[in-house]
């Protein structure tokens, strides 16, 4: 999608911090990390938050989650919290969905 930052970043215009990819997701280290290890892993194909997320295209997101299960086992995280903002009032900045995976300390108690 055009000037989607996401998208961007996906198809390599821009710069990130690669951890994992495949045909179907990509995965890449947060610019301003939030924990000691705060990545993001994002669709391929533009979503633009959890309320697009319908039976058409969910397949995606059972993906990913097995994904994060994956990339965190190789990264040593056995504690980790797996958030997504959706919408502006939730803290949306990026309206491409994506997962943050949060880890590598102990974290703050609440939901976010
Ligand atoms: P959210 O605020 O939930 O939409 O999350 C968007 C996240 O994208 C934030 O945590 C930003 O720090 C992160 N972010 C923004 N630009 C970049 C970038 N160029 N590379 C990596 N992460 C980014
Ligand atoms: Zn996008």
């Amino acid at each position: 999608m055009e000037d989607c930052l996401f998208c961007k970043i996906i198809a390599g215009e821009i710069p990130s911090n690669k951890v994992y990819e495949d045909e179907l997701c990509y995965a890449f280290y947060d610019i301003a990390p939030q924990a000691p290890t705060h990545f993001l892993v994002v669709p391929k194909k533009h979503i633009s938050g959890v309320s697009e997320i319908c039976e058409e295209n969910a397949a995606v997101v059972a993906h990913i989650f097995s994904v994060i299960s994956k990339v965190t086992k190789e990264l040593g995280l056995a504690s980790y919290r797996v958030v997504s903002n959706c919408g502006e009032d939730a803290g949306q900045t990026v309206f491409h969905l994506h997962f943050h995976v949060l880890g590598g300390a102990r974290l703050a108690d609440g939901m976010c």
